[in-house]
């Protein structure tokens, strides 16, 4: 009887256990049934690496997953883990909140990655990630992973740039300057950035032969800033330098004979698109170096053009950031138009002014004082070919030749188309007197040493 009893209870209770986990079954089904799943699809896309790829839709949510892989393991596990990570909060968002998504409206992952093969053994990575909960909650990251495949390893910020003593400083200052440059609505940027960047681990950024790239993920979209290398030469790592081959231009020093006729003609309120150029050909014909005084907002808008002038082997000077009359300014607004001018020329050319030449020749002891605390020596002219009045290059020429004598600084504007209409004709007429073109500093040199 007690047998039979215990019979019917065991009978019971296996059909109430099946009848639940029936229901169970039924319920995990209902709340994420795997629709696709392609898992581990891996493929050969360089010598070195694998990509691999993963596809998983449900009815709450669909992911797409791709990553590069290496034969290293430590270096897959850096990337892995961070996809891992992202890939393991989205799960969880999505169960947390699985009412909301259904088969119209599924959470949604993306990780698609992209490779830069920078030498034969440095390669950037980088993971691109777009998440979409609905119209609001979204995210977009960029995640970037620069491999060494010489040592093996994912090479860290400090491998690649010096942040001793004020470097990383320095290197901030670099960056903002680039991005106020790039975006001009983006002036918010400077606290946020100054905070970001002062955790280089936590840095995106990607090595390239003629750039260094940082993400920056804090704000709604990614911002992307390309800093080329040749503005942080002083910064690269003497390996970086090397593997990237990088060629580090050294200025050529030129042997000044001390009887020489030498003058310096220099240019002031450009680089201007319409004359720049001009007076550029013109002096690379005659093989003339010369010196241009630049002002801040026009080296902002023209900034291929300022380095240029640079490259063709001119010397750069600072024209105040605005062409303002300095005499009128406070100390603080004469700080702001003499070195935010030096930080726009540092940033643009990869090297800070070497004179300062104050607009309308006008300064006061604030002014020197300030020069001085910038090591750029204040120049004036000796002769001043009044380009800017006459506007005509027959009167600009006589000018000149009638004033010029050995060691004289002569002003021109390079704003003037007819300061350029002048030059070839002056240049001929000046070389038959025998006068040899030099820079302002190369003169102040040479004058030093008389
Ligand atoms: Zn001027």
């Amino acid at each position: 009887m007690i047998k039979r009893l215990c019979w019917i209870i065991g009978s019971v209770l296996i059909l109430f256990l099946i009848v639940v986990f029936a229901g169970i079954n039924q319920w995990i089904a209902a709340s994420s049934r795997v629709v696709s799943i392609v898992e581990n699809e891996v493929l050969s896309v360089d010598p070195s690496f694998y990509l691999e790829t993963r596809t998983k839709v449900t009815n709450t949510y669909r992911f797409s997953i791709s990553t590069l892989l290496t034969e290293n393991e430590q270096m897959n596990q850096s990337v892995q883990t961070w996809v891992r990570r992202e890939e393991e909060q989205f799960l969880a968002y999505v169960e947390r909140n699985k009412r909301i998504f259904h088969e119209d409206r599924r959470a949604q992952l993306h990780i698609y990655v992209n490779m830069n093969k920078v030498t034969n053994d440095l390669y950037g990575i980088i993971l691109d990630l777009n998440e979409s909960f609905d119209e609001v909650k979204k995210r977009k990251v960029i995640k970037t992973f620069n491999l060494d495949l010489v040592e093996n390893k994912i090479l860290l910020l400090t491998d690649v740039l010096n942040l001793d003593g004020s470097n990383l400083n320095d290197i901030i200052l670099i960056i903002k300057k680039q991005l106020e440059m790039e975006a001009n609505s983006r002036k918010d940027l400077g606290e946020w950035l100054e905070k970001t960047l002062k955790s280089p681990d936590q840095l995106n950024w990607l090595i390239e032969q003629n750039v260094l790239t940082f993400y920056f993920n804090d704000f709604p979209e990614p911002v992307k800033v390309d800093i080329p290398v040749e503005h942080l030469t002083s910064f690269l790592k003497e390996n970086i330098i090397q593997r990237l081959n990088i060629k580090i231009v050294q200025k050529e020093e030129v042997v000044l004979d001390p009887n020489g006729k030498y003058i310096a003609i220099t240019f002031d309120d450009g680089p201007s698109p319409s004359v720049t150029p001009r007076i550029l050909d013109i002096l690379k014909e005659h093989h003339v170096k010369a010196t241009f005084f630049m002002v801040g907002s026009q080296v902002e808008y023209h900034p291929l053009l300022a380095r240029q002038v640079a490259d063709e082997g001119h010397e750069i000077g600072n024209h105040t950031r605005s062409h303002t009359d300095l005499t009128k300014l406070s100390e603080e607004q004469m700080r702001q138009e003499i070195e935010g001018a030096s930080q726009t020329i540092e940033v643009v050319i990869g090297q800070l002014p070497t004179c300062f030449r104050p607009p309308y020749g006008a300064y006061n002891e604030m002014v020197e004082k300030i020069a001085f605390e910038n090591d750029s020596p204040i120049i004036l002219w000796s002769v001043d070919s009044l380009d800017w009045k006459t506007r005509n290059a027959e009167t600009i020429n006589n000018l000149v030749l009638e004033k010029i004598f050995p060691g004289s600084i002569v002003l021109f504007h390079d704003i003037h188309p007819t300061t350029a209409d002048a030059l070839p004709t002056l240049m001929t007429a000046l070389k038959n007197e025998g006068y040899r073109f030099i820079t302002v500093s190369e003169l102040l040199t040479l004058q030093e040493t008389n």
